[in-house]
């Protein structure tokens, strides 16, 4: 009966874990807009975000657009949203076990706000442990490419 870590913190850890095995999900990053807007805004805000647009956009019984309600990119909460399976009702509940076609919960909304807060942690922290070269000195002028070009998405490929 010495566990250090609460159940919310095991759950976080055990569904990074699982999303982690699926290729699609772990395809996600937050790009160098996403970063710094993230910096930009602070944790707190960034946090807030995350309640008010899981509360609009999944939160309802039966949310407008549902499976195509979260944009692929312009908020770092966004691409959280895909990385995480907390994109839509379809993956939430697939995902995460919450029935659909019922209004989802405070508690249910607070618990998924944090699995995103927790993938934004990551990302943020190894974007500042190794800080990506290609993109952050060298080859800013020579492509000519935009880095906010919004079909850019540099990391993985
Ligand atoms: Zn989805």
């Amino acid at each position: 009966m010495s566990q250090s870590d609460d159940p919310e913190s095991r759950w976080i850890d055990d569904t990074l874990d699982r999303l982690s095995h699926s290729d699609f999900r772990a395809r996600f990053v937050l790009n160098t807009h996403d970063r710094s807007y993230a910096d930009g805004k602070g944790r707190d805000v960034i946090s807030r975000h995350a309640r008010e647009l899981l509360r609009s956009r999944v939160g309802d019984a039966h949310p407008v657009k549902n499976g195509r309600q979260t944009p692929w990119r312009g908020h770092p909460v966004f691409t959280a949203q895909h990385a995480t399976a907390t994109c839509c009702r379809g993956c939430i509940a697939k995902w995460h076990g919450i029935p659909q076609g019922r209004e989802l919960t405070d508690q249910e909304i607070s618990r998924l706000a944090d699995l995103v807060m927790a993938w934004i942690d990551i990302q943020m922290q190894a974007s500042s442990e190794q800080p990506d070269a290609r993109s952050a000195q060298s080859g800013r002028k020579r492509s000519g490419r935009s880095p906010t070009s919004p079909d850019l998405n540099p990391t993985l490929f």
